[in-house]
């Protein structure tokens, strides 16, 4: 099976660089499966292309143990699409050799694994039973321009009609770490089987690798059910986990999954909303105060206008799960200098959180008790001082639209408060009048009429 990508790019040879391969050289790597070569079949100023071919081996995979079949049609063990088809066999193949790419980084150019660059993938069989539909449902919202031609499988002799394969083209201007994490995911969801044992380290690969883009996809839970082969425990689990929850919640507080998905979208608006608030404050040094896992840090990051980011959590252990998630350990020298992470509450005067430009808490205040809020505003609005601030909260006015949420509870367990409009803009103005800010408060997510939106944001700026 066969995967090559194309870059335009100038100079377009930067793709070796990108992929952590000689473009003049031919390489090939044993994998339990078979071997990968890798070898470029055009590399030059303008155009390079890059090609990953797996060669499987039916009686080495039986041999393994390593066999999907689990029907008792003997000859299927040997005769069988998967040496032809893009499936998990060739994602397996792309982390194991492009592993570094997939991860974004790039020892030798740096701030190209930043860099979107004009990338075209060629798959010239891919699987799919659900069709070209299915395949364009999964690819165009992330923004792809999709070619895709079905093959039949009679010649014109026969009349046996389409066969589920299908030749498809890829092309975005993107990432290419992004690029990877899409096939990565939507392949095997595409063909809907796996090579191996799907057990809960699969949620942790579809987390790793989709959990960015596929809270804000709208095929998310097909996706997810998909790739984890209708495991339904898996993928539900999965899902309460890309809602940005804790697994073990208690299960009166596990809402259905309807709401965790809206869940999932409004903190994907909410994130989108307060980038655009930093975007276009001018900021260059950010404070991601509470960041929790680092969803906000790591869609900063391909902003080129955020120099020094720095995110805070009172919880070690979402500092760990933030570090690994942005890829830490292994970043480069220069990514390390541009984004780190540190220790520490925001109730205690500290003098790390000054000289900073804005400063986001993004569902943090209402995780603060009432009394502490005191605190928490001498320590940001009166000593730390950021130029910009923006706060986000949830609107308890909504909660009464929230099926199956019973009346005085909470979105949350950790949540000490939940404001009311005119309870957030008390707040607001306050702040503004004791610190020396001006404040505007705007709705997040659809606005009902009585209730207004789900969730609010205020803006500061410094006076
Ligand atoms: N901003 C993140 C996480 C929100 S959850 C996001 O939008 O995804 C609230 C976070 O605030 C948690 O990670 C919690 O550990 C952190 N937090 C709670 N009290 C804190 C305090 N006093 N100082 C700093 N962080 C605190």
């Amino acid at each position: 099976m066969l995967l090559s990508i194309t870059t335009t790019y100038q100079p377009a040879t930067d793709l070796g660089y990108l992929l952590g391969k000689h473009p003049g050289r031919f390489q090939t790597k044993a994998l339990p499966f078979g071997n990968a070569h890798v070898f470029f079949p055009e590399a030059n100023e303008n155009t390079c292309t890059a090609c990953l071919i797996l060669e499987l081996n039916p009686v080495e995979l039986l041999k393994s143990g390593n066999n999907h079949f689990d029907g008792g049609f003997q000859l299927e063990h040997f005769v069988n699409d998967r040496p032809y088809v893009a499936s998990s066999f060739l994602t397996t193949a792309i982390s194991k050799i492009f592993g570094s790419a997939l991860n974004g980084n790039c020892k030798e150019r740096p701030g190209l694994a930043e860099t979107h660059i004009p990338l075209v993938v060629d798959l010239p069989c891919l699987p799919a039973r659900g069709g070209e539909a299915l395949i364009r449902k999964f690819f165009e919202p992330l923004g792809y321009a999709v070619d895709v031609t079905q093959h039949p499988l009679d010649d014109q002799f026969t009349s046996w009609g389409n066969s589920p394969y299908f030749t498809v083209r890829l092309q975005q201007t993107i990432k290419l770490q992004d690029l990877l994490s899409h096939l990565f995911v939507l392949i095997p969801a595409i063909d809907h089987n796996k090579h191996y044992h799907m057990g809960r380290e699969e949620i942790e690969k579809l987390l790793d690798k989709g959990g960015e883009w596929l809270k804000a996809h709208p095929e998310q839970e097909y996706i997810t059910r998909r790739y984890l082969k209708n495991r339904s425990a898996l993928a539900q689990a999965a899902i309460t986990r890309l809602a940005g929850e804790d697994e073990q919640a208690e299960p009166e507080e596990q809402e259905n999954l309807k709401e965790r998905i809206e869940k999932a979208k409004l903190h994907d608006i909410r994130l989108r909303a307060v980038i655009e608030q930093l975007k276009a404050s001018g900021a260059r040094s950010v404070l991601d105060l509470g960041c929790g896992e680092g969803k906000l840090i790591r869609m900063l990051v391909p902003h080129g206008q955020f120099e020094k980011i720095r995110g805070m959590d009172i919880s070690i252990r979402s500092l760990q799960n933030a570090q690994r998630r942005l890829n830490l350990n292994d970043a480069t020298p220069a990514m390390r200098e541009r984004i780190a992470l540190f220790h520490g509450s925001l109730t205690y005067r500290d003098d790390r959180l000054q000289g900073f430009d804005a400063a986001a808490l993004v569902e943090v205040i209402e995780h603060l008790d009432e009394a502490r809020l005191d605190a928490m505003e001498k320590v940001l609005f009166g000593h730390a001082r950021p130029g910009t601030v923006v706060v986000t909260t949830p609107n308890g006015e909504y909660n009464v639209l929230f099926e199956g949420m019973s009346e005085g509870k909470f979105r949350h367990s950790d949540h000490r408060f939940e404001w009311t409009r005119s309870q957030f803009q008390a707040w607001c103005d306050r702040v503004c009048d004791a610190h020396g800010y001006q404040a505007e408060v705007l709705p997040l997510g659809d606005e009902d009429e009585t209730h207004g939106a789900p969730s609010q944001m205020a803006v500061f700026r410094q006076l």
